[in-house]
């Protein structure tokens, strides 16, 4: 209801040329829109879950749109000083990518080159050297692929039933049951990955193949050299993508990630991106002491020159987001319309 309301109204201000006027005003003038971006499909990840994964052809168009805007794409450092001197150019953008899956090298980082936009990837490293598919997110996609399929829980965790995997419920309760188990047991890494190649053996899933596409992956230590190589800015998102509550525990992760990406990108990344969007005040004096400029949030607006530079709002843009909403955000005007939550 709230989007379609949404929606008509964007679409009758766009009509009135409100969107050309909202762009060319001073108040776009002095905010800065950064746009967040996750996965982009190597295959059908988008239609497994599309708040997290989008086509290519989704993020080129989406270019376009920034590019027929004449939107200016600034680099986040200059972008971050510019804000904070008040000396930013109208309706300035800021693109960023979360993660450093290996669909980033693969679909997202040729679409930049193309445009030739500066681009920012948060990554993080823990898994980087490891080459194997992120538990969590390949077992919930293993597990959709698998929509026709039973789990059968006794022969895979020694407990449990047999679960149709047809539905949403159903497919939630197997995935459940999978991280109980390897949480229960204190899998490592290793052996939770042992645990999804059983899982794929019990539903006929070729574990080698899937493995082999890369899907789930991040990239490795020469993607990643050959992408800051190539320009793109290779900034923080911790080592494990997780935000300990304990300042040494937390500066630990900032540390090891700023080691990762020095080995690879051979400079000292001071921007981060909070993993999840999971931000606490308490974070800030420790960010501070490990000498980080910026921290970008999932928060959905525009930064002022006002904003707490540990507090940076991104949209997060996803396929449920239509071309006029995006094209709201470009020119400014979405920022006076009521706001959907987002994750
Ligand atoms: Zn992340």
């Amino acid at each position: 209801m709230l989007k379609t309301i949404k929606q008509n109204l964007l679409k009758s201000a766009k009509m009135l040329r409100f969107f050309d006027l909202s762009s060319k005003s001073r108040w776009r003038q002095n905010k800065l829109l950064i746009l967040a971006y996750h996965g982009i499909s190597l295959e059908d990840e988008h239609r497994w879950d599309s708040s997290l994964y989008m086509p290519p052809d989704l993020l080129r168009r989406r270019f376009e749109l920034i590019k027929q805007h004449d939107c200016p794409v600034l680099p986040l450092n200059e972008a971050v000083e510019r804000l904070y001197s008040q000396t930013l150019p109208k309706k300035a953008v800021v693109i960023t990518f979360d993660d450093g899956n290996y669909d980033f090298y693969q679909r997202a980082f040729p679409i930049i080159k193309e445009f030739g936009f500066p681009a920012t990837l948060y990554l993080t490293t823990f898994y980087s050297g490891y080459h194997k598919p992120i538990f969590n997110v390949a077992a919930k996609y293993l597990l959709w692929k698998a929509q026709s399929k039973t789990l059968d829980c006794r022969t895979l965790l020694g407990r449990g039933e047999q679960i149709n995997l047809a539905t949403e419920v159903e497919r939630q309760k197997a995935y459940d049951l999978l991280f109980a188990h390897a949480l229960e047991n204190k899998f490592s890494a290793e052996q939770k990955n042992d645990l999804l190649e059983e899982m794929c053996g019990n539903l006929q899933i070729d574990y080698a193949e899937f493995c082999a596409k890369r899907l789930m992956q991040l990239m490795n230590a020469a993607e990643v050299s050959k992408i800051a190589a190539a320009g793109v800015d290779v900034q923080l998102h911790t080592h494990r993508h997780r935000v300990p509550l304990e300042e040494r525990l937390f500066r630990r992760e900032i540390e090891d990630n700023r080691r990762a990406i020095t080995a690879a990108a051979d400079y000292r990344a001071t921007h981060f991106c909070y993993p999840s969007g999971e931000h606490d005040a308490r974070f800030f004096p420790w960010m501070e002491a490990e000498g980080v400029v910026s921290a970008t949030t999932c928060e959905t607006a525009l930064s002022t020159s006002q904003t707490n530079r540990f507090l940076l709002p991104r949209l997060v843009d996803t396929c449920s987001l239509s071309e006029v909403e995006f094209e709201g955000w470009l020119t400014g005007i979405s920022h006076f319309l009521p706001q959907r939550k987002t994750s």
